[in-house]
């Protein structure tokens, strides 16, 4: 019985892989037509002053409906663009409706704040990316300080020459944040190189705060580092009353999360804008 178990177990372990082989091949020739054939669409998260709900701004998050395939995860599709070399394409897209669409906001008299955008690592070691980011910012007449790049620690961490990179971007006046942060192999020597404006504190130092000491404890100690530093520091995943007032005791006093909203398709977050107005 115990071999028909292992049999068993070994078949659906080898019909996972294929299965999971398959998808990415599915999503990697989807993802050629996607922008073309207007796959893509950017959702809107909220970012507000936890004390109040002020809004602060929105980090847009790139959506992918694919006839075929139905809704496919950021998670599952980043990767495989990242590897068959579609990031950077996808990345411009991103780039230039996440800016028109702001100023479309506000032009209409929408205050919307900063706008937090996900760059790729392979985008952040294109030479061109930096004049991507000039030129949109000048087509769209937004100010450089309003636009909020994310960097993961791990795509630092992979990019050589990512300080002096990172530099150039701030020439520009844009800000830069480490998201996911706690979560890389050495949050330490990436804080010790890289000009930064911020920590995303990730969520999943945020999701037990309530009965971990030890998350409580690591919150703590960012906020004091990040204070010493001369950054800032936003929560992710804030998802309940309790985790906002322990943020708020152990200094982090921004957030973005499902207690107050979760990525909203343009037309919702616009109603959430009329409803929420801009504080800080
Ligand atoms: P991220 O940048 O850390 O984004 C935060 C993720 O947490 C988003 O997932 C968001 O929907 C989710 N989230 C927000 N609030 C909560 C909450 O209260 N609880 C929980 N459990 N989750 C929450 P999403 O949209 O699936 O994106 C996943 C990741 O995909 C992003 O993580 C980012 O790394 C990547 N991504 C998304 N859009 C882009 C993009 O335009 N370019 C690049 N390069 N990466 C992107
Ligand atoms: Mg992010
Ligand atoms: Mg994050
Ligand atoms: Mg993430």
């Amino acid at each position: 019985a115990a071999k028909g178990r292992g049999r068993n177990r070994y078949a659906f372990y080898t019909a996972d892989l294929a299965a999971r082989a398959q998808s990415r091949m599915q999503i990697e020739q989807g993802l050629r037509t996607a922008i073309a054939a207007r796959e893509f669409s950017l959702a809107w998260q909220p970012q507000v002053d936890l004390r109040n709900g002020a809004l602060l701004g929105a980090e847009a998050l790139l959506r992918w409906h694919s006839p075929p395939l139905g809704t496919v995860p950021p998670d599952r599709f980043i990767p495989v663009a990242e590897d068959s070399g579609l990031i950077g394409e996808l990345g411009q897209w991103v780039l230039e409706q996440a800016l028109r669409q702001w100023r479309d906001w506000q032009r209409r008299g929408l205050a919307v704040g900063r706008l937090g955008l996900n760059v790729s690592a392979l985008q952040l070691r294109d030479e061109s990316f930096i004049n991507q980011v000039r030129a949109a910012l000048q087509l769209h007449g937004l100010a450089p300080e309003q636009l909020e790049l994310e960097l993961t620690e791990s795509a630092l961490q992979a990019t050589e020459g990512a300080p002096e990179r990172l530099r150039l971007l701030q020439t520009l006046g844009v800000r830069l944040a480490l998201d996911d942060f706690g979560t890389g192999y050495s949050s330490l020597a990436t804080l010790k190189l890289l000009p930064l404006n911020r920590l995303k504190i990730d969520r999943s130092f945020v999701h037990e705060l309530e009965t971990e000491t030890r998350d409580r404890a690591l919150v703590r100690a960012i906020v004091g580092m990040a204070d010493s530093l001369g950054l800032g520091v936003i929560a992710e995943g804030v998802e309940t009353e309790a985790q906002r007032q322990l943020l708020i005791r152990l200094g982090v006093l921004q957030g973005q999360g499902w207690l107050y909203s979760k990525a909203l398709p343009a037309s919702e977050f616009e109603r959430y804008l009329r409803l929420h107005p801009l504080g800080g």
